[in-house]
């Protein structure tokens, strides 16, 4: 075996010399039987900091031209005096294939450096690429490639041959630290829309300044973008994802992802944010929940067009419902819904069992709990079958199905231009063109497919939603008997929120003469009514 050896002195009196080092390095060799292939050393230099010293980094690049096949030093504290710094050494020359051997020790192994088993993602891909092969070298001394990432700042640094190092980066310890708080709240289960608006309540600016999105946390699951799944975060680049090609047809350019056997990973410990156990774990959530996501949208197709209405009618409803009980409750059954007939201003609760409309003036002013509750009963109680019907006849609900019923032939229209284009691109791109890349593309429409589809289905359910509900008879009698039960106790909880998801609006009208006489008039909720049905 061909090995480089390593040596480092710094100015401290009490360590042996580079020479002495060397010398007990060659002698360990000829006991192992190992050629030496190359010296490196660095001569008066401190310890810690591998990026400051030129020999470590030759040695790195040599060893990225498979000059040597492992590197023995005298004791690992040659290698660093800091524990983190001689980890992520070792990581490098794991990647590399390279072992690493001291005097001291042995062969060094994880245990030695502290390291649980962490390397089992990284193992070194075929480097015959000359230009990977730059970019690695590159990478391996903390050059990463693109552009600015959150969590990072640019540095300004010179190789050991004076170069500048491209995409030399430190970590951003005050932007880091809002990284490790979405990865633990996340990897915790919380929900991205709380987490986002957790950072934006505190005014924390996001990667592109302005709001977070839940968005630029997960990124595309088909393109593995998105802050939770950025590998450096957790010490490792990511590279030669995308492939550039231009469409034959209109000259775009199109972005095309490479199969994941052919990105190339490159540890760089120094810039690691997030510990491995917390970015398996969200990265195992993130597959989980988008699994789920993706289980979903399949469901459907494999159901009859009637039973798919009936689980998004199911569904919604069980939204619906939850949303009415999960509220705060309520205290009265009409709260929130009273308005003044003639001034169009919501009557509110003024002092102690009192409402009033804020128009100053309006006869709707002062009117007691016990006197609305008995309007607001006898309005609602007038719901029967023929109202309910006259609801889903109405003019207004006629255009609101025939808009849904035009938004999914115009969307399924577009479905079929979607794949028509789909088609013409792959004739396009003719029987040479390698499949991988065609799959690649096909992901990328299929996204677009995915969504038209998912908005077809919203479509569908609102279409279904306002369609004349089938047991009315069942509604009309469940109605009644809540609001019988309204009239022995009107704060029954049970009773108050299925019957709040009833009312749409109740208008009070107290006439301007002498009778003073107080009317109300309840306006249905057209789909809380259908709900209804389920309830028993
Ligand atoms: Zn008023």
């Amino acid at each position: 075996m061909h090995v480089a050896i390593y040596a480092r002195h710094s100015t401290d009196k009490q360590e042996t010399s580079t020479q002495d080092q060397i010398r007990r390095c060659r002698e360990y060799c000829s006991v192992k039987g190992y050629q030496v292939a190359d010296v490196f050393f660095d001569e008066g230099i401190s310890g810690s900091h591998i990026a400051n010293r030129p020999g470590i980094g030759a040695l790195l690049v040599a060893a990225l031209n498979g000059r040597f096949e492992g590197v023995v030093a005298e004791d690992l504290s040659r290698i660093s005096r800091d524990q983190a710094d001689t980890a992520n050494f070792f990581k490098k020359m794991m990647f590399l294939g390279l072992p690493v051997e001291t005097v001291t020790d042995g062969v060094i192994n994880e245990l030695h450096i502290g390291l649980k088993s962490t390397m089992n993602a990284l193992y070194l891909k075929d480097l015959s690429d000359k230009t990977h092969r730059g970019v690695i070298a590159a990478v391996l001394r903390g050059g990463v490639p693109g552009g600015q990432l959150y969590g990072y700042d640019l540095v300004h640094a010179l190789d050991e041959f004076g170069e500048p190092i491209r995409g030399k980066r430190k970590i951003n310890e005050e932007q880091a630290e809002i990284i490790r708080e979405i990865f633990e709240y996340y990897a915790e289960g919380r929900k991205l829309k709380h987490i986002c608006d957790d950072l934006n309540r505190r005014g924390i600016d996001s990667p592109k300044g302005g709001k977070w999105a839940p968005s630029s946390l997960v990124g595309s699951f088909v393109r593995q973008t998105g802050m939770l799944r950025q590998t450096l975060y957790n010490g490792v680049v990511t590279f030669n994802k995308m492939q550039y090609r231009k469409h034959p047809e209109n000259g775009k350019r199109l972005s095309i992802m490479r199969p994941e056997k052919e990105w190339i990973t490159v540890p760089i410990p120094e810039l690691t944010i997030i510990d491995d156990e917390t970015f398996t774990k969200v990265q195992k959530a993130l597959d989980e929940r988008s699994s789920k996501h993706l289980q979903r949208k399949m469901i459907p197709t494999v159901m009859t067009e009637e039973e798919k209405r009936e689980t998004s009618i199911r569904r919604s409803k069980e939204w619906r419902r939850k949303q009415a009980v999960t509220k705060k409750r309520a205290n009265a059954v009409f709260g929130g819904k009273l308005y003044c007939g003639e001034h169009n201003q919501k009557i509110t609760a003024t002092y102690a069992k009192h409402y009033s409309c804020p128009v100053k003036g309006c006869a709707n002013r002062n009117l007691h709990y016990d006197e609305i509750i008995k309007l607001v009963l006898n309005a609602i109680a007038e719901l029967d079958e023929a109202k309910i019907i006259e609801h889903f006849e109405s003019e207004e609900i006629q255009q609101v199905r025939a808009h849904h019923a035009r938004e999914i032939e115009r969307l399924n229209q577009h479905l079929e231009d979607l794949r028509a284009s789909i088609n013409k691109v792959i004739d396009a791109l003719g029987p040479d063109a390698r499949s991988t890349e065609i799959r690649a593309f096909f992901d990328d429409k299929a996204e677009q497919i995915q969504r038209t589809k998912l908005d077809i289905a919203h479509h569908k359910r609102d279409l279904a939603d306002c369609a004349t509900p089938k047991k009315l008879q069942n509604i009309v009698q469940q109605h009644q008997r809540l609001v019988t039960r309204l009239s022995l106790w009107s704060r029954d909880p049970e009773a108050v929120a299925p019957i709040r998801q009833t009312i749409k609006r109740l208008t009070i009208t107290t006439s301007g003469d002498r009778t003073g006489n107080v009317t109300c008039c309840a306006d249905f909720d057209v789909q809380g009514i259908t709900s209804l049905g389920e309830l028993r």
